[in-house]
């Protein structure tokens, strides 16, 4: 019979279904690419410990990059932003982790680069906002959006690396 509850040995194998997982859209911009930037981008979240489910390199066309960007419509910009997302390939990517959204919002670093902290992909790698390198979803529920937006059925794979119970406790 087991112990009860409160005596029984925590298991030492990390369980990750019992963590909530968040998921992320993270896109290098076609700026990111034509620089030579995406090994460096995918590396920092890679680094940190999250998990890529989802990688393509994709020339977005008009009609995804304003349905990406539809809650932004009215804003004076937005047309440029269109013509920016459109005009060279991207790097599509999806990760997961506990806290994935709010810490690559935190990697990434601010929208207008030049108030981004040193050390943030966008402090370090960028200077003006209309060429701010590479996207992150804002929320969980934009992540989910997000990755369904941008990647079709089979295009995510799930698996569990290695590293995990190196990873967290
Ligand atoms: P973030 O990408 O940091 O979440 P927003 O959602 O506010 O920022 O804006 C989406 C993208 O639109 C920005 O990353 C940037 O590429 C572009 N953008 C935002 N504001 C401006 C602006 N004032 N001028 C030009 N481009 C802008």
């Amino acid at each position: 019979p087991l112990a009860p509850r409160k005596n029984r040995k925590k298991p030492h194998i990390f369980l990750p279904h019992l963590e909530k997982v968040d998921k992320s859209y993270i896109m290098v911009k076609p700026d990111g690419v034509q620089r030579g930037l995406v090994g460096e981008i995918i590396s920092r979240f890679e680094k940190k410990g999250f998990k890529l489910t989802g990688l393509k390199l994709f020339q977005c066309p008009k009609e995804l990059a304003e349905e990406h960007y539809k809650d932004l419509k009215s804003k004076p910009f937005f047309p440029k932003l269109i013509d920016y997302i459109t005009s060279g390939p991207v790097v599509c990517m999806a990760w997961e982790g506990v806290g994935v959204v709010a810490s690559a919002r935190k990697l990434i670093g601010a929208t207008n680069p030049l108030q981004a902290e040193p050390g943030t992909i966008r402090g370090d790698l960028a200077v003006q906002t209309g060429r701010n390198v590479v996207h992150g979803s804002d929320s969980p529920e934009n992540g989910e959006r997000e990755i369904a937006l941008w990647f079709k059925e089979g295009e995510i794979c799930e698996w569990s690396p290695a590293q995990t119970p190196w990873l967290m406790e």
